[in-house]
């Protein structure tokens, strides 16, 4: 007993993961009763972008104006280093957190119903694959989760597998523009009928390489009414030529 103790003492920065388990995700603070995951102080504390108000005209969508067949696209929060969000994604992605998806999910579904995309017409929402040795690894598809949540606020339906990953991609942060692009270039395929308008989810937008790659794959499918929807941004400001890596 005494042996357990003193393992216990010396490892202090694990006992909250084993014995608090009620702690917020973020700042690690005790939830209290119904607070799920994380705590509503954290929660307020992630700005929001408000570019479901405007779906055509922001920051997000300049990205990908004049280089895809794209309707609109957001981002729900603005990602800040160091900030709240930061740390749920961190966990959503690497401290099998999938219910914390969900929940993320649901908040953006609510956000996208306060906003101006014309939800009624959407036919199916489509996570941004994971390449599969990668989602085993995880235990799951982070967009994938947040789909979910989403999904269940809206009711559209999420259709993971009409859309795959055939190739992984290597990290994109120390690479120029166009070594980017080459990198995620035909890491897409379509499997089946993609009905239109659909509405593609993602995490976080950085350089937007990836979703554009995957909106390519689907414009030359014929699929040209796409609508984009990501949890996070940093980009908030039009203009940036480079955004910080998540
Ligand atoms: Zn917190």
């Amino acid at each position: 007993m005494h042996r357990i103790f003193s393992y216990l003492t010396s490892n202090l920065q694990f006992l909250p993961d084993l014995f608090f388990p009620n702690c917020c995700i973020a700042c690690g603070d005790e939830l209290i009763p119904g607070e799920k995951q994380v705590c509503l102080s954290c929660l307020l504390s992630i700005p929001e972008t408000h570019y479901e108000v405007v779906p055509q005209d922001n920051p997000v969508m300049d990205l990908f104006i004049g280089k895809t067949w794209i309707t609109g696209a957001i981002a729900i929060y603005e990602y800040q280093k160091g900030g709240a969000l930061q740390a749920l994604v961190h966990a959503l992605k690497y401290n099998n957190q999938p219910e914390l998806g969900v929940l993320l999910g649901r908040f953006m579904g609510t956000k996208l119903q306060q906003g101006n995309i014309p939800l009624s017409e959407i036919q199916v929402i489509l996570p941004i694959p994971l390449h599969p040795i990668r989602q085993r690894r995880r235990g799951y598809n982070q967009a994938e989760r947040l789909a979910t949540g989403i999904q269940q606020v809206t009711g559209i339906p999420v259709k993971p597998k009409l859309l795959t990953r055939i190739r992984a991609t290597k990290t994109q942060t120390a690479k120029g523009k166009e070594e980017r692009w080459n990198n995620v270039r035909n890491i897409f395929k379509i499997q089946g009928n993609i009905p239109q308008p659909c509405l593609l989810v993602d995490d976080i937008i950085t350089t937007g390489a990836t979703l554009e790659a995957c909106m390519e794959c689907l414009n030359a499918a014929g699929i040209r009414d796409i609508w984009v929807i990501s949890l996070g941004t940093a980009r908030i400001s039009r203009g940036m030529t480079e955004v910080p890596k998540n």
